[in-house]
């Protein structure tokens, strides 16, 4: 990493959404509770830095995304970039500079990519959209220029073709042409890879840590799956039931994980061993708690093996392992 200045943080970020049980609700506005997607989280990106959001299903990983993209409001918390509080930021033409340094891969290919359209005008969109090239000559530039950094070469052979014609590998990396096009310095990256199978994975983790590389570009990289964060980030957060519950170095989380939660997910992950026919995985007991009714105390005390008493009753906060490593847990 060339500079590490911070670009991205989150303060005791919220997102709740009410609960409305009644058609009478709806009308008059009231709300019978909050669904706790994500419950007051702290974060930071640096410049050039790859962050790994982990968590489950439902973890609120994907909301915290859309909130950085200015997809989704927070209901409380701040969202400062290069130190600029972005929180209360509305309105397209407001934004626009935001959206110039701030861009979102999408999980689903076949759903991001408008099947009318051809690769060059999906990839030129934003361009068109902020402002950023209008004339023919410099969108095509621009668009080839994506087009190549993505790995999709020679850019020629793609311009004039639909998503239809292409494989998944190749679809996904025009969805990663189509952020790069407008030369962000933030990437906020759901599931990029968990859609494809695991020989274009590679590839496409390839393509977004030689960008990071080249342009010093940050990378937010949203994931169920830890080996994964293990193989392209600098930094894991684990996200559980809308709490940041660990956060540290890769080396922190996947060799010294002190949350019970991310032992669980790190002793989960299959190793093949030779040998061996049947794989033996310890597996996290019970379902995710409902976030529309999280338990009091930890958020984990419903499926953690070590619970004792003072964890059903008081949550814990961050504790410090070392200068870099936090874990919420009474047992740190
Ligand atoms: Fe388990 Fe208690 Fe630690 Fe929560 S605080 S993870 S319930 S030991």
């Amino acid at each position: 990493m060339a500079d590490t200045a911070e670009i991205l943080r989150l303060e005791k970020l919220q997102v709740h959404y009410p609960v409305q049980g009644r058609l009478s609700d709806h009308i008059m506005g009231r709300s019978i509770g909050a669904v706790k997607a994500v419950d007051g989280i702290d974060l930071t990106v640096g410049r050039g830095e790859i962050v790994a959001l982990v968590g489950e299903s439902g973890s609120g990983k994907t909301t915290v995304g859309r909130v950085i993209t200015k997809l989704a409001q927070p209901t409380a918390g701040r969202l400062l970039f290069e130190e600029k509080d972005m929180t209360s930021v509305r309105g397209i033409s407001t934004l626009r500079p935001y959206r110039r340094r701030v861009q979102m891969i999408f999980q689903d290919a076949y759903q991001a990519l408008n099947p009318r359209h051809t690769i060059f005008d999906i990839v030129a969109e934003p361009l068109r959209s902020l402002g950023i090239a209008n004339e023919f000559g410099q969108l095509a530039e621009r668009v080839n220029e994506a087009l190549a950094a993505a790995g999709l070469s020679p850019p020629v052979d793609f311009v004039n073709r639909f998503p239809h014609e292409l494989s998944g590998g190749q679809r996904q990396r025009v969805v990663i042409a189509g952020a790069l096009a407008v030369k962000p310095d933030l990437i906020v990256a759901d599931e990029p890879v968990s859609m494809l199978d695991v020989s274009i994975r590679a590839q496409i983790l390839q393509v977004l840590v030689d960008l990071r590389n080249q342009r010093n570009m940050a990378l937010l990289f949203i994931t169920h799956d830890l080996p994964l964060a293990w193989l392209i980030a600098d930094r894991i957060a684990v996200l559980y039931l809308g709490k940041l519950v660990e956060i540290g170095s890769v080396d922190d989380i996947t060799f010294n994980p002190k949350h019970p939660y991310t032992i669980a997910l790190r002793d989960a992950t299959p190793q093949i061993k030779r040998d061996a026919h049947r794989i033996d995985v310890p597996t996290v007991q019970g379902e995710v708690p409902s976030a529309a009714r999280v338990p009091n105390g930890c958020r984990f005390h419903p499926r953690c093996p070590l619970a004792f008493d003072r964890c059903r009753v008081e949550e814990p906060g961050a504790v410090a392992v070392s200068a870099q490593h936090f874990s919420a847990c009474w047992l740190t």
